[in-house]
């Protein structure tokens, strides 16, 4: 038995990832199964199935511990983004969404904000200019504003005070249709 309780733990592979002060532990068991366990990670959930809205929202609501100061969500259905976003409780965004049991998926966010007011603006999932593209993010892009004056160069508009909305005028380039 400990000849396989140590053959078990050599096969077990940590690894150990650091992005912006968020903690994620990848534990992978070689050939079978793998787990992804988080600590300290952020407000960001995705869905792909049916009932998009309440599952996004379920999630949600159990992020809310996390402590946050708007929400916002962006469902795609049948090529359509669907986008809704509020301040304060994540109760809020309820009222305002379509619920709708067709498939589709979609991704939803917890904001605190660190750049730009509490604002129906500032709240993600952020667009590139196309709008064919919806990011959110969690934590801080450092070199934002030297991004955004050469973005804004290029004509850019953005439509938010965040950090955020660079990521998602930068993936413009990617020409994705
Ligand atoms: N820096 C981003 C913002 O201010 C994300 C904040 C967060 O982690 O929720 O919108």
């Amino acid at each position: 038995i400990f000849y396989e309780i140590t053959l078990a733990l050599l096969r077990i592979i940590f690894r150990y990832i650091f992005v912006n002060k968020t903690h994620i532990f990848i534990i992978n068991i070689v050939g079978d199964y793998f787990f992804i366990i988080g600590v300290n990670m952020c407000g960001i959930i995705g869905y792909i199935g049916k009932n998009v809205e309440e599952n996004l929202f379920e999630g949600l609501k159990r992020l809310e511990y996390r402590g946050y100061d708007s929400a916002g969500m962006t469902v795609m259905r049948n090529g359509n983004f669907d986008t809704y976003k509020s301040v304060g409780e994540v109760d809020n965004l309820k009222a305002k969404l379509k619920f709708n049991e067709e498939f589709g998926y979609g991704i939803a966010h917890t904001r605190w904000a660190t750049h730009g007011k509490i604002t129906i603006e500032n709240c993600h999932p952020h667009f590139s200019s196309n709008g064919n593209i919806a990011i959110v993010h969690n934590g801080i892009i450092d070199n934002f504003e030297d991004l955004k004056i050469q973005l804004q160069a290029k004509d850019k508009c953005f439509v938010s005070q965040t950090d955020s909305e660079v990521v998602a005028k930068l993936l413009d380039k990617l020409n994705i249709n």
